[in-house]
């Protein structure tokens, strides 16, 4: 049987994943930035941004922690519209505890609205200063749903890897 200090100072993967429906009168924020332009916006009972809810779930999956449902519970009151930036410190936070780092993360957003292509530098940005990794060790790509749409619902999709060393 193989012991598990052989994996001593091996990177882990983390996924997450994350779907809000989009609706009007929602402040639009991914990825830590706001579209003042789109007249939809994640909903959620935080700010609803479905990125960082996605790379927090992928942090604390990879360190074999906690999801973040079960740390910031969505029926809790302090967490309505609380900032997601607070979970992804708190993954941080956690899994620095656990002698742990992010080395990188890539990040897919899917939705018709907004474009995320015109602002991918400032999520980079945004996520890099989060985690404290150099923006080259964060990628962001959009996608659209290419006008197929599976329910009556307009929604944001995202999967996040990251890797945590
Ligand atoms: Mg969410």
């Amino acid at each position: 049987m193989t012991s598990p200090r052989d994996f001593e100072g091996v990177p882990r993967i983390g996924l997450g994943t994350d779907l809000h429906r989009l609706t009007p009168g929602r402040t639009c924020i991914l990825g830590g930035i706001v579209f003042d332009e789109c007249p939809v916006g994640p909903d959620g009972h935080s700010d609803g941004d479905a990125v960082l809810h996605a790379v927090t779930d992928a942090l604390l999956g990879a360190a074999g922690l906690d999801d973040l449902g079960t740390l910031f519970p969505d029926d809790q009151e302090s967490n309505r519209d609380r900032p997601s930036a607070d979970f992804v410190a708190e993954a941080c936070r956690r899994l620095q505890l656990a002698r742990l780092a992010p080395l990188s993360i890539d990040i897919a957003i899917q939705c018709d609205r907004p474009k995320i292509a015109p602002r991918r530098a400032e999520i980079r940005a945004a996520i890099a200063k989060l985690v404290a990794l150099p923006i080259d060790r964060v990628n962001v790509k959009g996608k659209t749903f290419e006008g197929v749409r599976a329910t009556d619902s307009e929604v944001v999709s995202v999967v996040a890897v990251v890797l945590v060393g």
